[in-house]
């Protein structure tokens, strides 16, 4: 029989369908003497697939993880002791796509600094006028599968859409395709889209800034390490970007300086959780594992 571990958290319904494919142990307290006997091992974002964890496995033929990043897999280990690895790529998105269209909303008519100012007994209006989303240019960093869709639902509220994707895919008439300093310059809001890769990290910083508009809102709902949060925070605090909402963090759980700031937005890593992209994710995986296993 299959031996299976699930090491991350996931919904009761899913961990009950992939119990039909084997025997399962669900978030054991010792991983490593877990893995030994594993052949699947899953995972979310918490478990850190290393070299060393795989030291352990002597069977292990799959690692599947729940979600798209693989940062939290050593893929080059996982290849190296002949590991295939799965993950969830497409789950998400519409997930991810409708978070960045929230936190835009709440940016442009100060949606969270209301709640918060209303909580603290405070009726001030005059501090709380927005500005329209309509008509605003959104620059797409990364126009993959998630950038894409942001691009395609701000479209259909008036925004017009840039991207910057070194060679363009999903092209479709909704985009247009420009370099990365001409979407620094343009953009009222720019979202993040792209892997987290040695190009990427710290892609927005002190430099690229300078060259956005002043005022512009930055969402990041790809990776905390595009952004370097120094660079960020200086920026938010001089005024230059008027706010950032951030759903990932250098380190997460985040408790670092940018909390201090009014004008920063925060959730806690929620793209992919919404009822419906956990059911994808398990429907995802629950197809991968029976067509691998
Ligand atoms: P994707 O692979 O479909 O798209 C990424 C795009 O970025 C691709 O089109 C690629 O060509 C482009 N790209 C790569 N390097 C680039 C660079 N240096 N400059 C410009 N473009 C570049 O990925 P996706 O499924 O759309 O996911 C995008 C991001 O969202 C990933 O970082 C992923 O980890 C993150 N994500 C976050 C959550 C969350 O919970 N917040 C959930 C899912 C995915």
């Amino acid at each position: 029989m299959t031996r299976i571990i699930i090491s991350d958290e996931m919904e009761n319904e899913v961990v009950e369908r992939i119990k039909q494919l084997g025997e399962v142990v669900y978030l054991p307290a010792n991983l490593n003497e877990a893995i030994a006997n594993a052949d699947v091992l899953i995972v979310r974002s918490k478990t850190k697939v290393t070299a060393e964890l795989l030291a352990h496995a002597h069977k292990l033929k799959i690692v599947a993880r729940g979600g798209v990043g693989l940062d939290n897999v050593d893929v080059k280990a996982c290849e190296a002791r002949h590991i295939n690895v799965l993950n969830t790529p497409g789950a998400s998105a519409n997930a991810v796509a409708e978070l960045v269209l929230g936190h835009m909303f709440s940016c442009f008519r100060n949606i969270a600094k209301a709640h918060h100012q209303m909580k603290n007994k405070i009726w001030d209006k005059k501090s709380l006028t927005g500005q329209e989303i309509e008509g605003k240019t959104l620059g797409v960093i990364g126009y993959g599968r998630i950038g894409a869709l942001v691009g395609k639902k701000a479209s259909a509220l008036g925004m017009k859409i840039i991207s910057y994707n070194p060679p363009p895919r999903y092209e479709d008439e909704i985009v247009r395709f420009v370099g990365l300093d001409e979407l620094l310059a343009h953009a009222d809001v720019i979202t993040l889209h792209v892997p987290s890769t040695p190009e990427t990290k710290n892609m927005i910083n002190s430099s690229t800034i300078a060259k956005m508009k002043k005022g512009v809102f930055i969402i990041n709902t790809a990776r905390g390490d595009i952004i370097d949060e120094n660079a960020l925070y200086e920026g938010c605090k001089s005024g230059k970007i008027a706010a950032a909402a951030l759903d990932v963090f250098p380190q997460e759980p985040y408790t670092g300086k940018l909390l201090e700031l009014d004008n920063v937005f925060f959730t806690p890593h929620l793209g992919a959780a919404t009822k419906e992209a956990q059911g994808r994710i398990g429907d995802e995986l629950v197809k991968l594992l029976k067509e691998a296993v």
